[in-house]
C-alpha cells in the first residue's frame, strides 16, 4: 500500500514537471519577436504599471501599433514566480536587478558598507512578479490629501482600483461601492489558516485594533486583518500573468489590423527626443535599447543597439528606479546631475530623481514553544511531498501562502505632518524562520559577530515569530542620481533613510507596540517568553550604548530594511509647480509625446504596500490616452 502511494507520488510530480515543461513557455519566450521600424505607443517596462498600460492600449485600441519593451527575461523564465511560496527565493536571481543603495549615515549598521540591497523586479509584471502579493489601496486621504493632485482624488481613482479587481473573498452585495468583481486582477485571502496569524489577528486589542478584514472597502484601513493578496487559485497574479498574458491572447485571436508585440531582453538606453527647431519644443520620438537577447539579458557597451520610433507617445515604466534613470540618460532632468555625468541637457527638469521615499520596517522576532513548530512556514515544510502534492492537485496546501499574512494599520496620532484619518505604522507578521526577513536583506556585519551582538547566527535561521513594523510616511527623503553616462552602470540610489529624528522615533514607538501585541494573551501559547532569544534579541547595544542611545533606537539604526516601496522620483503635480516632472494626465514637463507611468509618479507614499496603486497608475495612462484618442 504505502510503495503503490509512493509511485503514485512519484508519477504525479513527474507528469507535473512534464506538463510544466510542455505548458509553460520557455525563458527565451519574446526574446526575438520580430520588430516593426515604429509603433504608435511604445511602452518602456513590462511591470505593475507597464504591462497594464499596454495591455489596456492594445486592448483599447485594436487598430494601433503597441510595442511592450522589457529589459529583463520572459517571467517563464523562473517557475517559482507563479508559485506564491516561492516568493522568498527570487531575489538575487536574474529576475532581479539587485541594486544596491549609497552607504547610509543614519541607519544599516549592521549591513556590509552600511548599504540597502534594494531588489527591484526585471522580468515580465515587473516587481509585481517578485513581490509579496500584498493588495492595499491606501488611505481615502492619501488620495485627497496627501497627493491633493487635481483629477486623482480618491473618488477619482476609486474606478480603476474596481475596473481591475476581481474580488474573491466574499460575495459582493449589489450595492457595493468599493470592491469588484470580472476585473482581470484577482484579489483573494490567505487559502491557508494559521493559529499564529489568528493569534495575530487576536492580538489586536493590546493596540486597540478591531479586526477589519476589508480593509480595502468602505469602512477604511484600519484595524488588524488577513492580508488582501494577488493569488489566483494558488497561482501569482502578477500585472503580466492577470493582465498581459490574455491581452496578448486576445490580440492574437482578433482580426483587427492593429499589432501588439512584446520583446524582452530589450534595455532601453533612451528615450529619443527631437528639438524643432523654430519652436524650440522637444518631442519624444522613439526610444533606443541594448538587445541583449543573445548575452542572456547582460547588457554592456557592446550589446547591439537598435531604434524604434513611436509615432504618437512613448509611455515609461521603468519604475521609481528605472524611470528617473532612463530620463537621465535622455538629457531630461536636473541640469547640474547631468553636466556631473557629461550628458547634454535637453530639457532642464529638477525634480527627476528626487523626492525619493520609501517606506522602512525593522523586524522583532520571537522565538516560539514547540507547538508552534508545526505552523511555522518552513523550508523543509515547504518542501514536502504532502506540501508538493496538496498543491499541484488541489492548488492548495504550504506552497499558497506568502508567508505575510497578517497585516494591521493605525494611527500612532504622533505624526504632525499627517492626517488622523491616515496610517502612519503598518504591522506585518510572519511566523518563519528568520532568513526570509532578515538574511535577504541583511549583509551582517563579522566584527558584530565577533561582539557577541549577533553571538549565533544560526539563530538568524532559526523559527519564530517576526513582527515588522512599519513607518507608512517617513519625513526622510532621498534622491536618485547619475554615476555615469553609461545606461549599463547603475544609478546611484541614496535614499537617505532615518535622516529625520521623527522617523526613528516613529519605529522605535513601532518596535513598542509589536512587544505589546507579543505579551497578549492570544500568544501565550505560541511565543516562549522564557527563551533568552525573545526580544530584545540581543542584550546589549554596544556602540549604540556608547553614545547614551536606547537599546531600541539602536536596534531600529542598525537592523531597519527597506519594505521594497521607493516612489516619488518622477513626481506628479501641477506644471510649474516645485518638483514636478508629470502634470495630472502624466506628461512628462517640456516633452510633447513623453508620459511617465509607475511608483515614481506618486507625489508621496500611501498608506501600505504600493503594487495595488502602480496597477492603477497603469489603467489610468492607458484611459488618458484612450480618451485622447476618442477626443473625451
Ligand atoms: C521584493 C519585493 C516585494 C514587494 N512586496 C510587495 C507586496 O507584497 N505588495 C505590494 O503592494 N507591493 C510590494 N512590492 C512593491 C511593488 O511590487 C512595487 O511598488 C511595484 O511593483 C512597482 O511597480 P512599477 O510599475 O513602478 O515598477 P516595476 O514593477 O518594478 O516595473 C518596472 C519594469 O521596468 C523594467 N525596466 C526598468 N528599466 C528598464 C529599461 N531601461 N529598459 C527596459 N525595461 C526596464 C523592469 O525590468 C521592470 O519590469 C514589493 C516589491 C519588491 C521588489
Amino acid at each position: 500500500m504505502t510503495c503503490r502511494f509512493w509511485t503514485s507520488a512519484v508519477l504525479v510530480v513527474l507528469a507535473a514537471a512534464a506538463a510544466y515543461r510542455v505548458l509553460v513557455p520557455p525563458p527565451a519566450e519574446f526574446a526575438h519577436t520580430p520588430l516593426l521600424d515604429e509603433y504608435d505607443y511604445v511602452v518602456v517596462g513590462g511591470g505593475s504599471a507597464g504591462a497594464v498600460a499596454a495591455a489596456r492600449l492594445a486592448e483599447g485600441a485594436p487598430d494601433a501599433r503597441v510595442l511592450l519593451l522589457e529589459a529583463g527575461p520572459s517571467d517563464s523564465a523562473m517557475m517559482e514566480v507563479a508559485i506564491p511560496a516561492g516568493c522568498s527565493l527570487l531575489q538575487r536571481t536574474k529576475l532581479d536587478w539587485q541594486f544596491t543603495t549609497q552607504p547610509q549615515a543614519a541607519s544599516h549598521g549592521s549591513m556590509h558598507e552600511r548599504r540597502s540591497r534594494w531588489p527591484r523586479g526585471k522580468t515580465l509584471g515587473g516587481s509585481s512578479s517578485i513581490n509579496y502579493m500584498v493588495y492595499v489601496r491606501g488611505a481615502q486621504d492619501d488620495y485627497d490629501k496627501l497627493w491633493g493632485v487635481s483629477g486623482w482624488s480618491f473618488a477619482d481613482v476609486l474606478p480603476f482600483f474596481r475596473k481591475s479587481e476581481n474580488y474573491v473573498a466574499r460575495p459582493l452585495a449589489a450595492n457595493e461601492t468599493h470592491r469588484a468583481t470580472g476585473g482581470p486582477l484577482t484579489v483573494s485571502k490567505p487559502q491557508t489558516s494559521s493559529p499564529l496569524v489568528d493569534a495575530f489577528i487576536a492580538s489586536g486589542k493590546a493596540l486597540g485594533l478591531a479586526r477589519n478584514e476589508d480593509y480595502n472597502g468602505a469602512g477604511g484601513m484600519m484595524g488588524i486583518a488577513h492580508c488582501d493578496l494577488t493569488i489566483k487559485d494558488g497561482v501569482r497574479a502578477s500585472s503580466a500573468a492577470a493582465f498581459l498574458r490574455p491581452a496578448l491572447a486576445r490580440a492574437a485571436a482578433a482580426s483587427a489590423s492593429g499589432v501588439f508585440h512584446v520583446r524582452t531582453f530589450a534595455h532601453v538606453t533612451r528615450v529619443v527626443t527631437e528639438t524643432d527647431a523654430a519652436s524650440g519644443k522637444v518631442r519624444a520620438v522613439g526610444v533606443e535599447f541594448a538587445d541583449t537577447a543573445d548575452s542572456d539579458g547582460v547588457a554592456s557597451e557592446d550589446s547591439p543597439r537598435r531604434v524604434v520610433r513611436a509615432t504618437t507617445e512613448v509611455v515609461l515604466s521603468a519604475g521609481a528606479v528605472g524611470s528617473p534613470h532612463v530620463l537621465m540618460l535622455s538629457g531630461i532632468g536636473p541640469e547640474d546631475v547631468l553636466a556631473a555625468a557629461g550628458i547634454e541637457t535637453v530639457v532642464d527638469l529638477p525634480g527627476v530623481g528626487r523626492n525619493l521615499r520609501d517606506h522602512l520596517m525593522v523586524p522583532v522576532r520571537f522565538p516560539t514553544k514547540d507547538k508552534a513548530s508545526g505552523h511555522l512556514i518552513t523550508k523543509k515544510r515547504a518542501e514536502s511531498l504532502t506540501t508538493l502534492l496538496k498543491y499541484l492537485v488541489f492548488s492548495g496546501g504550504l506552497l499558497t501562502t506568502n508567508g505575510l499574512e497578517g497585516t494591521a494599520f493605525y494611527s500612532t496620532g504622533t505624526s504632525d505632518h499627517l492626517p488622523a484619518s491616515v496610517p502612519d505604522v503598518q504591522i506585518h507578521m510572519i511566523a518563519t524562520g528568520g532568513s526570509d526577513v532578515e538574511a535577504a536583506n541583511i549583509g551582517t556585519k563579522p566584527e558584530f559577530v565577533a561582539q557577541g551582538v549577533i553571538d549565533d547566527p544560526d539563530r538568524w535561521q532559526a523559527g519564530g515569530i517576526n513582527f515588522l513594523p512599519i513607518i507608512l510616511h517617513p519625513k526622510s527623503r532621498g534622491a536618485i542620481t547619475l554615476n555615469s553616462s553609461s545606461p549599463f552602470d547603475p544609478p546611484l540610489i541614496q535614499p537617505n533613510y532615518l535622516a529625520e529624528q521623527a522617523d526613528v522615533d516613529l519605529l522605535v514607538a513601532a518596535v513598542h507596540d509589536t512587544l505589546k501585541l507579543a505579551a497578549d494573551e492570544a500568544y501565550a501559547e505560541w511565543i516562549d517568553a522564557s527563551s533568552p532569544t525573545t526580544s530584545p534579541l540581543y542584550e546589549s547595544a554596544p556602540d549604540g550604548a556608547a553614545a547614551g542611545v536606547s537599546y531600541w533606537e539602536w536596534h531600529v539604526r542598525n537592523f531597519a530594511v527597506t519594505v521594497y516601496h521607493p516612489v516619488g522620483t518622477a513626481k506628479m503635480g501641477e506644471p510649474g509647480a516645485a518638483g514636478t516632472v508629470v502634470d495630472p494626465q502624466l506628461r512628462v514637463v517640456g516633452v510633447d509625446g513623453l508620459r511617465v507611468a509607475d511608483a515614481s509618479i506618486m507625489p508621496t507614499l500611501i498608506s501600505g504596500n504600493t503594487n495595488a496603486p502602480c496597477i492603477m497608475i497603469g489603467e489610468r495612462v492607458a484611459d488618458f490616452i484612450l480618451s485622447s484618442l476618442q477626443g473625451r
